[in-house]
């Protein structure tokens, strides 16, 4: 369904982002894969499915790193069909004791990366009339939770990005949407179970229960996969006119 398409995935050698590469290979699309840490593993998983995959190093939070990543990714495979904004890190305080340049870096890469993989992409997907935008949010790009203020503000901030995005090209074949996943047991989320149960003194399995009892009903983690197939299905002919909006799979969070 996706084959000769090619897919950028930033902050995918790990939990979201690997799982979507991984159904969008499925489908046949030819991956940019991006993040930190290990990525020869990574890239393996996705070449046994059949397709290529280039791998590219740069740090979402420097401009001029996403624009070399960017013009990699035209001389790999002529450009990016299917962009999908992922790269994101989390610190967890009040924001009276907040560092400032932990705010910079949550806000330059959950947010302002995206303004810029995007500027990018879309002169080669306005001139083949096809093309998805999916920027990954979160059930926090929707509501909030005490503690967050700037992961808060740079989801909410992507979600309206993701608005205005699908507004200027809604005359065009490109659209563009986000997802916005409840809790998924990735890195990110196990740092936070981890500091829970250290600070409760409770074992890391109370911690994931409370972790979920908290916020989401269903007491289900969303996984990898499942975000993958909402991202097949934004990339399907379905999907033509689907333009602007913020899908939660959040096991029913935002819905109280
Ligand atoms: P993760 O820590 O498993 O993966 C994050 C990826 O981003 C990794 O590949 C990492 O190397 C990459 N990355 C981090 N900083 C980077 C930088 N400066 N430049 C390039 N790459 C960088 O986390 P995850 O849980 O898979 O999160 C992926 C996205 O999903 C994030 O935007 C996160 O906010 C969002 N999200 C996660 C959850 C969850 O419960 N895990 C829920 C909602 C939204």
């Amino acid at each position: 369904q996706l084959k000769g398409k090619t897919a950028l995935v930033t902050g995918s050698t790990s939990g979201i982002g690997l799982g979507i590469a991984i159904e969008l290979a499925k489908q046949g699309a030819n991956i940019v894969m991006n993040g930190f840490g290990d990525h020869e593993g990574p890239r393996a998983q996705i070449t046994a499915l059949g397709v290529r995959a280039e791998y590219h190093g740069a740090d979402m939070s420097k401009p001029a790193e996403i624009e070399a990543m960017m013009k990699f990714a035209a001389e790999k495979f002529g450009g990016v069909d299917i962009l999908v904004n992922n790269a994101g890190i989390q610190h967890v305080s009040p924001i009276e004791s907040f560092p400032p340049e932990r705010w910079d870096a949550i806000i330059a890469i959950n947010l302002t990366s995206a303004f810029h993989t995007t500027r990018l992409a879309i002169p080669y997907m306005r001139q083949k009339n096809w093309g998805r935008i999916i920027n990954i949010a979160s059930a926090h790009g929707l509501v909030a939770s005490v503690q967050k203020s700037a992961y808060v503000a740079a989801k909410h901030g992507i979600v309206g990005l993701t608005k205005v995005t699908a507004l200027e090209l809604a005359t065009t074949g490109v659209t563009a949407n986000a997802i916005c996943p409840g809790w998924v047991l990735t890195p990110l989320v196990q740092k936070q179970i981890d500091a829970r149960a250290a600070a409760e003194k409770i074992s890391v399995e109370q911690a994931t229960k409370e972790l979920l009892s908290e916020k989401e009903p269903s007491l289900q983690f969303t996984t990898t996969e499942q975000l993958g197939g909402m991202a097949v299905f934004f990339c399907s002919a379905a999907a033509d006119n689907v333009r602007g909006q913020a899908w939660a799979s959040d096991g029913g969070w935002t819905a109280q």
